[in-house]
């Protein structure tokens, strides 16, 4: 039997919204179900304003338009990540700054940020690589001290902690992705939460092509029309009601997803015992949500061999991020500086099947292939 690396969760629930939806006659964006998710995300983490998006990458766009991204203005942002957490600066005119990852996991690496500000440095955005916070008391103090703004890109990070603070509020702004290979899925899909008041009036209207929409539904205004700049950002009602039947399995989700990784972690310990792997490390401020599940190999000669060991069983893991700094976009905009540990984690790191359905069978099958590579089978 093949162990596929990821395999969608669909609660049961999600066909009879869709035709509740469609129903309703109110397909286009901002109708019930989207509603419905906004309210759930805000009570049940505390968000301030939570508006969906079509994916993540639309949410951080919105959040450089928010923050007044021009040219000539630097972002810092790791390096080992997707390229959506910096593109959307991009498109505004901005020079990403890369920080390295920590030694310890493949998150940025806080403590050398404050290096890497400038008098042009405008925001810093919060990568919570695998679901596993930042250092989010640094890197407020750093932004505090040169007035810059924090947006976390927390696409990974649902149902994540910091220090009992939901990842997510600790942001003026944050992104969080529902694209079908994190923990809870629309198909493509995001959410923005706007933790700041200040930006709440304007987030509508940039999510609505720019027009005063969301206040004229709401009687606030008589008529609407043309204000700022803007997108078309938000979603239809279908994809929310995709999602809003994921939110009503949402714990059931994390609790099987939390089962598998500490059975992973507990089936691999032989591996961190005798360093042969390193496997996940979580600061004591991070709360762990299950996103991933990922070992660091001894080197990438290593990881391709492990790979296709996994694979003559039937198993697919798979690694991810190419270092942005090095990417065939960015490698000459790049400042040339070396980012170690980023190109360490980008060459070694490699990620196991992780998914609701996965049953504790599929889940020894992995380690004892895993294990038997390193000879402790
Ligand atoms: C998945 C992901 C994104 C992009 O999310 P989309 O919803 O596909 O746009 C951005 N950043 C990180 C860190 C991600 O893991």
């Amino acid at each position: 039997m093949k162990i596929g690396f990821n395999k969608p969760y669909f609660t049961g629930k999600e066909a009879g919204y869709i035709r509740e939806a469609v129903e309703s006659m109110k397909i286009s964006g901002d109708g019930m179900f989207t509603r419905k998710c906004h309210a759930f995300f805000e009570k049940k983490y505390g968000f301030r304003k939570c508006l969906l998006t079509t994916s993540c990458t639309d949410a951080l766009e919105m959040a450089a338009i928010l923050l007044d991204i021009r040219p000539g203005d630097e972002v810092i942002a790791p390096s080992f990540t997707f390229s959506s957490t910096v593109n959307a600066f991009i498109l505004r005119g901005a020079k990403v700054v890369f920080t390295d990852s920590r030694p310890d996991h493949p998150g940025m690496d806080e403590g050398a940020v404050g290096a890497l500000v400038t008098p042009r440095t405008k925001c810093i955005v919060a990568v919570h690589y695998a679901g596993v916070a930042c250092d989010m008391d640094t890197l407020r103090a750093i932004a505090e001290k040169h007035k810059l703004s924090i947006v976390e890109d927390a696409a990974q990070s649902m149902d994540a902690c910091f220090k009992d603070q939901p990842l997510g509020s600790l942001g003026e702004l944050a992104a969080f992705s529902f694209h079908e290979t994190k923990n809870i899925i629309s198909g493509e899909g995001g959410m923005l939460v706007v933790n700041n008041e200040r930006f709440t009036g304007r987030a509508e209207i940039i999510r609505e092509k720019g027009t005063n929409r969301s206040a004229f539904f709401r009687g606030e205004v008589d008529k609407y029309g043309w204000v700022d700049i803007g997108s078309s950002f938000l979603p239809s009602d279908i994809i929310a009601a995709v999602l809003y039947a994921q939110t009503e399995e949402l714990d059931a989700i994390q609790a099987r997803r939390k089962a598998i990784w500490e059975q992973y972690d507990r089936a691999l310990a032989p591996l961190r015992e005798k360093a042969q792997a390193r496997l996940p490390f979580l600061p004591g401020y991070a709360s762990n949500n299950a996103h991933m599940y990922y070992m660091v190999c001894g080197s990438g000669e290593e990881r391709t061999r492990l790979i296709a060991h996994l694979r003559k069983a039937g198993i697919i893991a798979v690694f991810h991020y190419q270092s942005l700094h090095k990417s065939s976009y960015y490698r000459d905009r790049h400042d040339g500086r070396e980012l170690p540990n980023t190109d360490i984690y980008s060459e070694r790191l490699l990620r196991l099947p992780l998914f609701y359905e996965l049953t504790d069978e599929q889940v020894s099958q992995v380690t004892s292939r895993v294990l038997e590579f390193y000879g402790l089978g």
